[in-house]
């Protein structure tokens, strides 16, 4: 073993070497090139899936949830929903399935989304989204009941939402309601508890004439994938483990984003970009629950 000492008085001048790292003019090249190549086949899927989406919804197929086997027959379906803008957000597909085939389609808003105090503003955009998706403002009902108040943390009954739910089912006919799954697309507390309530609904009374269809929440990319989710989509509602599914296309896209600009005071730079990316804005998966 060999040791290497050196007087202070001995220290050489050491001339340490200059390391220069300089990136190849290839590599350079090359991760623009795959950039490039990313960039264009994530425009390609978008644009492949949007014509599917066209195609799809030119297709006008004789099997679909509101016939069930049977000859054509109008309707009286209730969409339930927490909050103003759950309808444009998330249900538009639906809502312009539904009335472009001529179904009665009442909208059934359990608060009128006071969170931030704005709740007079949000039913007026409300109104505004529905009639821009082919909905009359009188097919809408807005509830403000002390204990169904927009938010986080705010715990609703779920016996006062299924007697209001059933005093509108009775008062307009319903024979199909529509609304969220058990985790409300955005996992919101109050779209959960509409979900329950409907469930409460459900199984307190004996409501054998009405059918129950849930909106499909998904994992976060295929929830922000855009158009492209049609084909996973399409892929899911095929499997009979899921049970009775139904994939909807949105027929009229462009509805969507004007109905979502009524909302004026929702309408911020996140939101725009949420309805752009979400896969809701171009399809709706429903599963039957009754
Ligand atoms: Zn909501």
């Amino acid at each position: 073993m060999y040791y290497l000492s050196q007087s202070p008085n001995h220290v050489q001048p050491v001339i340490q070497p200059t390391i220069c790292i300089s990136r190849s003019p290839n590599v350079s090249i090359s991760t623009s090139m795959a950039l490039i190549l990313v960039i264009a086949c994530i425009i390609f899927v978008w644009i492949t899936s949007l014509f599917k989406i066209f195609l799809l919804a030119r297709i006008r197929s004789t099997k679909h949830f509101t016939l069930n086997g049977k000859a054509f027959r109008k309707r009286n379906v209730l969409l339930v929903i927490a909050h103003p803008d759950d309808e444009s957000m998330f249900f538009a597909p639906t809502i312009n399935f539904l009335t472009s085939r001529g179904h009665n389609v009442q909208i059934l808003c359990l608060s009128n989304g006071d969170a931030d105090g704005k709740g007079n503003i949000r039913k007026q955009e409300l109104y505004q989204a529905c009639v821009s998706l082919k909905v009359p403002m009188q097919q809408v009902k807005i509830i403000n009941h002390p204990d169904l108040q927009d938010g986080f943390g705010k715990v609703w009954n779920h016996s006062l939402l299924a007697k209001i739910i059933e005093e509108e089912i009775t008062s307009h006919c319903i024979d199909m309601i529509i609304t969220f799954d058990k985790y409300g697309v955005s996992g919101h507390c109050n779209h959960r508890d509409v979900h329950y309530g409907v469930c409460k609904l459900l199984y307190d009374t004996s409501r054998g004439d009405i059918e129950v269809w849930e909106l499909v929440s998904t994992n976060i990319l295929r929830k922000y994938s855009g158009p492209n989710d049609i084909w996973l989509s399409m892929f899911w509602a095929m499997l009979p483990s899921n049970g009775t599914v139904q994939c909807l296309v949105n027929e009229h896209s462009r509805r969507s984003f004007i109905a979502m600009a009524q909302h004026k005071s929702q309408w911020v730079w996140f939101r725009k970009l949420f309805v752009i990316l979400s896969s809701y804005t171009y399809m709706n998966t429903l599963r039957k629950i009754k």
